[in-house]
């Protein structure tokens, strides 16, 4: 353990062990040129401890660690990389309070969001672990009749990991357990704002047995020429990136050059439609989860609110209460539902889109007023948001509900359809038919149909249009980290 450790971290500390140096090839190296990254608690701008901060010598070690590591891991049977993940799965459940805590100080959500966020980043593990004994090749004529098809999959190799920090175990874990299950070796780069999580994630697979090189972990403040060195060696085969759709296209031109295979997991912008035949307290509930969920700063928030004018007062009365009685403060107080944004940048942006709605002709009907100094924001409620508003557009990733009044179907349709990104939609009807016969009019990669939440590791997670590519979760996600073996052979 280095440098600062904050007294906050303390319970942590006690249950989880926390690295704070690189990991290359099985070993905890303090980085070339022994920087260090402050990580700070975003609710009270306390540095909690501080990281090795890689550059691209390190870079190269870790892809020399992931390329040593690659035929053994590869040759690994199944059931053993399976055993592993398993294991890792159980250690994270036995100290899921610790690792929450660690997510709250780190990231600012709540200790419930947390929680939650364990849950389900443990579930990868679980998921790919199962999946990967089960995997099946085909056996297949020709229609000629002239050959047999034999088809497998084999590990696409190296694959550079990027994770955002809205959710910094989920987001790592979805990529680990796919990579490790098909039988890659790893580089993890996470994210500078939430590195702890993904080191102490790390740690416990190592803990369950990983043999080294397997993964490496790399944090850094200089992202750009130290992703670039993993991505132009050529033994690197696989680019999975979640985070925003500007830096995604800009590794989708590095990755060009050695014509690497590309998961994008990237922005959205979900619209959350409630039509007049929806159950609006259910749909109230249903939009408290998918705008609030860890303060608005998910890929798969609400970001903007269409409701048909027939329920739209009874609606926005709804949410406006929900919203209102929505308890703001530091995410590692226990009775917290909301907790800070990540920096003072994502307040400042927050604040400026909620500005130019107002100017607009938006009326606020809760909040929007930043409260002064710090990363809080309240929740807020905005009403007759005009089409050309900014929020509508972009993502605001904050705890911001602005509301469009609709009547006509194709008129709502058109407005959910006018976006550049494709990642979820929500929407709320009491007619299963109609419901069904929308999602299918309406671009994007998932749906959520009377649900709030469509997270699930066994569900293809991934979104079409500027949103992405491929998917995560699901078998799907696992023949990400797979390249398709034609053999033609006759017998
Ligand atoms: P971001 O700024 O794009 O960063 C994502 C990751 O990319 C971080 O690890 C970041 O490192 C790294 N990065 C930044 N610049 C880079 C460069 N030039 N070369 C290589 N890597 C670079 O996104 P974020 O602010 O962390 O996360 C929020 C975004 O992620 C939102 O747009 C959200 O919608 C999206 N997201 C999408 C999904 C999904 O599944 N579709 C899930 C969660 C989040 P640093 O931290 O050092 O900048």
């Amino acid at each position: 353990m280095s440098i600062t450790m904050h007294e906050l971290m303390r319970p942590v500390l006690d249950g989880l062990d926390v690295p704070t140096d690189l990991l290359v090839a099985g070993a905890w190296h303090r980085g070339s040129d022994g920087n260090r990254i402050d990580v700070r608690d975003p609710a009270s701008g306390a540095v909690l401890a501080s990281v090795a901060d890689a550059g691209v010598r390190d870079a190269q070690a870790a892809v020399d660690a992931a390329a040593a590591a690659a035929a053994g891991w590869a040759a690994t049977a199944p059931r053993a990389r399976a055993e592993l993940l398993q294991r890792a799965f159980t250690l994270m459940h036995e100290r899921s309070e610790e690792l929450a805590l660690l997510i709250s100080l780190e990231n600012g959500k709540s200790l419930a969001d947390a929680r939650s966020e364990v849950t389900y980043a443990a579930e990868f593990f679980r998921w790919y672990g199962e999946e990967s004994v089960r995997l099946r090749g085909q056996v297949g004529r020709s229609p000629s009749g002239a050959n047999r098809l034999v088809v497998t999959h084999q590990p696409v190799g190296i694959s550079v990991l990027i994770t955002p920090w809205n959710f910094p175990a989920a987001m790592a874990t979805r990529k680990i357990a796919p990579a490790l299950a098909a039988g890659c070796t790893a580089i993890l780069k996470p994210a500078t704002e939430t590195p702890l999580t993904a080191l102490a994630v790390a740690a416990l697979l190592q803990e369950a047995g990983l043999p080294p090189g397997v993964l490496n972990v790399v944090t850094t403040t200089r992202p750009g020429p130290v992703v670039e060195t993993m991505l132009t060696d050529p033994r690197t085969r696989m680019l999975s990136f979640t985070g925003s759709t500007q830096i995604g296209r800009r590794l989708l031109r590095t990755a060009a050059d050695q014509v690497i295979k590309c998961g994008m997991e990237l922005g959205g912008n979900a619209p959350f439609v409630v039509l007049a035949d929806a159950d609006v307290d259910a749909a109230v509930e249903g939009a408290m989860v998918a705008k609030m969920r860890n303060g608005g700063q998910a890929c798969t928030a609400a970001n903007r609110f269409f409701v048909h004018h027939a329920v739209h007062d009874t609606f926005v009365e709804g949410l406006v209460a929900q919203m209102a009685a929505v308890r703001v403060g530091p995410g590692s107080d226990e009775s917290t539902q909301c907790g800070p944004l990540i920096n003072e940048d994502a307040v400042r942006k927050v604040d400026e889109l909620v500005r130019d709605a107002l100017d607009r002709g938006a009326r606020a009907v809760l909040g929007g007023e930043r409260p002064g100094d710090g990363c809080f924001y309240p929740p807020t409620v905005l009403v007759d948001v005009p089409p050309d508003a900014r929020l509508l557009h972009e993502e605001i990733f904050g705890p911001v509900a602005p509301v469009v009044r609709f009547e006509r179907e194709e008129e709502m349709l058109a407005m959910v359809n006018d976006t550049e990104y494709g990642l979820v939609s929500y929407l709320y009807t009491g007619d299963l038919g109609r419901g069904l016969r929308l999602a299918e009019g309406i671009e994007s990669g998932m749906v959520g149909l009377n649900r709030g939440l469509v997270s699930d590791p066994a569900a293809p997670f991934g979104g079409t249009k500027q949103s992405g590519l491929g998917r995560e979760g699901s078998t799907e996600g696992l023949l990400e980290f797979m390249e398709t073996q034609y053999i033609a052979t006759s017998w």
